[in-house]
C-alpha cells in the first residue's frame, strides 16, 4: 500500500526548511552542517509530533472518534502538540500528564491548557495506568475516544516520518545537494523508524543516526533498540513493503544519556548556546540540546569518520526552554 492512499490529515507547514549553518560549520571547521527545521512545522509551536499526527489523527477522524487521548511527561512537546492538533480539528483532547500539578503552568504544559486541554496528572504513579479508567469512563459519557500511544510513535504515527524523508530527498535532488549523515534526537522509536522505512523506500544510502536521550523514556519493557527495529518492521509492514530491518542496519547512539531524562548539564547547555549564538535558532532542553551535544562531541572527537555533510533533524520542543530558565543562561 502506497503512502500516498494511506489517509493524511495536512496538519504541519511542509516542506520544512532545509538549510546550511553556516557560523556553525566554521565555528568546527570539519564537517558542512545542514539543518531541517521541523521545530517549523507551524502547528502550535511546531515539532516532530505534528508529522505523527497527521497520519494518526486522520485515523481518529476516519474511525469516528470525537475525542484523542494520549500520555506524556509534565512538558511533553508530544501531548502539547496533540492537544493542538485536536483543537484544530474540534476534536475533545486529555492528556494525562506525569506528576502533580505544579504551582505554576509554564511551557508545554501552559500551552496545553491554552490549546483547551483536559490534564489529568498522574502523582506517584506512573504515566499508563491511569489510561483505561479515563477511557472507560469517556466512553460512559457517549464520547468516542481515539488513544495514541506515548509519542505517537506506532506504526500510524511513524508513517509521518515515512513522509519526511520522501521531502528530504525531493529537496537534496532540487538543490543538487547530498548529505551522508543525518543526527537527531532518538526517543519513543516513531522517528526513527520512519525515517529508516523512508530511507529504504528512496534509496537514501547515507548514516541514519540516532541520538538516544534517556535510557528510561521507555515504558514499554523491551529495550529501546529492539523496539525501533520493531516499529521499523511494523512500519514496512503497513506500507506491504518486503522489506524487513535487523539490528545491524539501525544506528542508535547511546553515549549522551547525560544525567538523565530532562536534567539540564554542562553539554546541552553548550549546545544550546552554541546553536543560538551562531545560527538564532532554539533548540530544547531535553531532546535536541543533548542529540546537538551528541553531534558537537563526534565532531570535535572525529567519531563521523568520513562524513561531509552532516544533516542536523531539528525535532522541536522550543517551549520547553521556558521551563528550564534558570538551567540555561
Ligand atoms: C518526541 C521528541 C523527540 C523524539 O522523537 P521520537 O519519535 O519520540 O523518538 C525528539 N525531539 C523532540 C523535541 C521531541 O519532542
Amino acid at each position: 500500500m502506497p503512502l500516498s492512499t494511506i489517509p493524511r490529515l495536512p496538519l504541519a507547514f511542509t516542506p520544512t526548511p532545509l538549510t546550511r549553518l553556516p557560523r556553525l560549520t566554521s565555528l568546527f571547521n570539519k564537517v558542512d552542517l545542514w539543518i531541517k527545521r521541523d521545530d517549523q512545522t507551524g502547528l502550535g509551536l511546531g515539532g516532530n509530533k505534528t508529522r505523527k499526527l497527521e497520519f494518526l489523527l486522520a485515523d481518529a477522524l476516519q474511525k469516528g472518534c470525537d475525542t484523542v487521548i494520549t500520555a506524556g511527561a509534565a512538558q511533553s512537546n508530544h501531548c502539547r502538540q496533540t492537544a493542538a492538533a485536536a483543537a484544530s480539528q474540534g476534536l475533545e483532547c486529555h492528556l494525562v500528564l506525569g506528576g502533580d500539578p505544579p504551582e505554576t503552568l509554564t511551557g508545554n504544559a501552559l500551552l496545553d491548557v491554552l490549546f483547551g486541554a483536559n490534564l489529568h496528572w498522574t502523582g506517584e504513579q506512573r504515566k499508563g495506568e491511569q489510561l483505561p479508567a479515563i477511557i472507560k469512563l469517556l466512553e460512559e459519557k457517549g464520547r468516542k475516544p481515539y488513544m495514541i500511544p506515548y509519542g505517537g510513535s506506532n506504526e500510524i504515527g511513524a508513517l509521518g516520518y515515512v513522509y519526511a524523508m520522501q521531502e528530504l530527498q525531493q529537496q537534496l535532488t532540487e538543490q543538487q545537494q547530498t548529505i551522508d549523515t543525518i543526527i537527531f534526537a532518538s526517543s519513543s522509536a516513531g522517528t526513527h523508524a520512519g525515517l529508516m522505512v523512508g530511507a529504504h523506500l528512496t534509496g537514501f544510502t547515507g548514516n541514519i543516526i540516532g541520538i538516544g536521550i534517556d535510557k528510561t523514556e521507555l515504558s514499554y519493557g523491551s529495550e529501546h533498540a529492539q523496539y525501533i527495529v520493531d516499529l521499523s518492521n511494523k512500519t514496512a509492514e503497513k506500507l506491504k513493503l518486503n522489506k524487513r530491518f535487523s539490528h545491524d542496519e539501525m544506528i542508535l547512539n547511546t553515549d549522551y544519556f547525560g544525567e538523565g531524562y530532562g536534567i539540564v548539564g554542562t553539554v546541552e547547555k553548550e549546545a544550546i548556546g552554541l546553536m543560538a549564538r551562531h545560527e538564532g535558532i532554539v533548540l530544547d532542553p531535553v531532546y535536541t540540546g543533548r542529540a546537538m551535544a551528541g553531534l558537537i562531541d563526534m565532531i570535535r572527537q572525529d567519531k563521523l569518520e568520513d562524513a561531509k555533510n552532516v544533516l542536523f533533524w531539528h525535532t522541536g520542543g522550543a517551549p520547553a526552554v521556558f521551563h528550564y530558565s534558570d538551567k540555561l543562561v
